[in-house]
């Protein structure tokens, strides 16, 4: 767990010794959290005028996967396309740039060390649960509240625990921290302070931020023009890159994806909740998980 002394270099990858507690050094600034990033955590897309993290890229895969936006007068037309659903909430989301990927393979080709080194976790992402992932992030959408306070219900139920270790870790290291809960309803008291206001941020998200965070995938809001109709193959989004998302997210953080992001503390309070989200459809999604 000790990060290795590095000859005066200074100049290390945030993922690397955040994560994987070694000192690699960086090879590029991030263009969106301006971390210090290494080949194996960064990339430098080639429609974007930056390098781009691990962390970063993810977005860039979501949105890539929803397409190249709808042609017509020029990007960022809040017009929407013929037969299409909703028109796009105030414009759309500052107008969808040419896709950073064209595909899951232009992606490897762009970033080759990056690709390789989260080959596994890609790898491992089921593209029928991607889909059905999909589906679900559309029962949110439509809402449905009885489907947003169950989802919100369940990750209270993954948060818990994770929060009572790091409440109680607080307690035991800091004299003042322990004062503070005790007055608060001890152990039990500051849990439930804690996974409130996490609960309370993800119920913000779904009623702020998720329409925008769709629209910026693919315009039209309906599952089946995204994935397909049910048994059949096709639909506008690639399912693919959705799985790189979710996979690159999970070699990122070193997260298994088959466990629910809200294990996860660092990740709830750092990640995308965009993709946090997703990750967590994805992880209900998986058919042995009850
Ligand atoms: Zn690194
Ligand atoms: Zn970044």
């Amino acid at each position: 767990m000790t990060v290795p002394a590095h000859n005066g270099a200074v100049a290390t990858c945030y993922q690397c010794v955040t994560i994987r507690k070694s000192a690699v050094d960086g090879i590029g600034v991030c263009g969106i959290c301006n971390s210090l990033a290494c080949a194996q955590h960064g990339g430098l897309p080639r429609n974007r005028p930056a390098f781009h993290c691990s962390r970063c890229i993810p977005g860039l895969l979501t949105q890539s996967a929803g397409g190249s936006p709808p042609s017509g007068p020029g990007p960022g037309g809040g017009a929407g396309t013929p037969g299409s659903g909703p028109p796009t909430p105030g414009g759309g989301t500052g107008g969808a740039a040419v896709p950073a990927f064209q595909s899951s393979l232009d992606f490897e080709l762009q970033a080759p060390d990056l690709a390789q080194a989260s080959a596994d976790q890609r790898g491992a992402v089921e593209l029928d649960t991607v889909r059905e992932s999909v589906r679900r992030l559309f029962g949110l959408y439509r809402d449905e509240r009885p489907r947003r306070e169950d989802f919100l219900g369940r990750i209270a139920y993954e948060v818990r625990e994770p929060v009572q270790d790091e409440v109680g870790r607080q307690m035991r290291q800091r004299p003042n921290a322990y004062a503070y809960w005790e007055e608060r309803g001890g152990l039990d008291g500051a849990t439930w302070t804690e996974v409130d206001a996490i609960v309370e941020r993800y119920r913000r998200w779904l009623i702020e931020g998720l329409l925008p965070w769709m629209v910026s995938i693919h315009p039209v809001l309906d599952e089946n023009v995204w994935v397909g109709a049910r048994d059949e193959p096709g639909g506008m989004v690639d399912v693919l890159l959705l799985a790189d998302a979710i996979g690159l997210q999970a070699y990122s953080w070193s997260l298994d994806p088959q466990r629910s992001p809200f294990r996860r503390l660092d990740v709830v309070a750092g990640a995308d909740p965009g993709l946090v989200v997703l990750a967590e459809l994805y992880a209900q999604s998986i058919p042995a998980y009850p």
